[in-house]
């Protein structure tokens, strides 16, 4: 039994399919000046929230992909000589697909990884109240941004983003994020959740208010915390 007919068999058919399309990318990394990081925790260290494969997959595939397709679109101009950051904040509406899909996939899935761990918990210090002057309470706090998860049709992000001592919760679609200078809301992204299906299929198909409520389990606040500064 190879790995896409027993992922049929423990998740059927459909799972099945986006596994085995998700495995079909290049195993070695390819040649150029942006990198895949390790993740900072074990593939495992979120469940039961997020579960071990899908952080494999969404690691090792998709975020290595993005990784890929950026050294690729970059190959040969200028920008394969810019940091990650600095590229993103340059991505505007002249910008082409292939650079403004990969360079914002490449830092938003970074920046995610670095904002996760088994820790849970709530806010402290001074964005705490941050938040609490500005939604009431954390639980305020975490039912608007709900909203905005579930209101973000098809694929994208949620956001706390920064500006200045103001807070706000913003989204963006597909791997558009608030650094672009194209950005309908612009910020500093404090906290940030993937919304796409790939982040949470596996476990939760078609559920994705069950991802974003078992996302505050794994949110790592200290580094939340270093985000907002
Ligand atoms: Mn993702």
């Amino acid at each position: 039994m190879n790995r896409s007919e027993f992922l049929k068999l423990a998740f059927g058919a459909s799972a099945g399919i986006v596994a085995f399309r998700s495995f079909g990318f290049s195993p070695s990394q390819a040649e150029g000046p942006f990198k895949l990081a390790p993740l900072p925790f074990d593939a495992g260290a979120l469940e039961p929230h997020i579960d071990k494969m899908t952080m494999e997959i969404h690691h090792g595939k998709h975020h290595k992909a993005y990784v890929d397709n950026l050294n690729k679109a970059v190959a040969g101009t200028d920008m394969a000589k810019m940091d990650i950051e600095a590229l993103v904040k340059s991505v505007n509406a002249g910008t082409p697909a292939a650079v403004r899909n990969n360079a914002g996939g490449h830092w938003n899935h970074t920046f995610f990884w670095n904002i996760l761990g088994p820790s849970g918990g709530a806010p402290k210090g001074a964005l705490a109240d941050a938040i609490n002057k500005k939604f009431g309470s954390f639980d305020n706090f975490k039912t608007e941004w709900g909203k905005a998860a579930t209101a973000r049709f098809g694929s994208g992000w949620v956001w706390l983003i920064k500006n200045g001592n103001d807070i706000e919760i913003t989204s963006t679609p597909n791997q558009d994020n608030p650094l672009m200078a194209l950005a309908e809301k612009k910020g500093t992204p404090v906290l940030g959740l993937d919304v796409w299906e790939h982040a949470y299929y596996l476990k939760y198909q078609n559920r994705r208010p069950e991802y974003v409520t078992a996302f505050w389990n794994v949110v790592d606040w200290n580094k939340v915390g270093k985000n907002f500064g």
